[in-house]
């Protein structure tokens, strides 16, 4: 696989919440840095060539090579840190309900001539 001239990436430095690491090591994969944000596989610490759809114009965060600093247990903490702050959270979508007609005040209410 060839790698991108660009200087490493440490895991370190990337929000948790763009990483994905197992206990065993296997398989990290990262969102792209480059802009694009797609899950790629990290192999022998460079990211895979994306998208994988032939004859598309690769991303220029293919081949980006990263160093993976941090254990499991150490990115695992870092992402429960994150989920205790308000910023991670996600505002509740708001609904907006169809509101009844508001009714003729009674004093407009004029008497039919009965
Ligand atoms: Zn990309």
């Amino acid at each position: 696989m060839i790698h991108s001239r660009r200087p490493v990436l440490l895991a370190s430095t990337l929000p948790a919440y763009t990483l994905s690491l197992t206990p065993t090591g296997e398989h990290p994969m990262a969102a792209c840095p480059a802009g694009c944000g797609r899950w790629v596989l990290i192999r022998r610490h460079v990211m895979m060539n994306h998208p994988d759809t032939p004859g598309a114009t690769p991303c220029p965060g293919s081949g980006q090579r990263i160093r993976i600093d941090v254990t499991f247990e150490q990115w695992r903490q870092r992402l429960r840190d994150i989920e205790r702050t308000a910023d991670y959270r996600r505002p509740s979508p708001s609904r907006l309900q169809p509101q009844p007609p508001t009714p003729t005040p009674v004093c407009r209410i004029r008497r039919s001539a009965a």
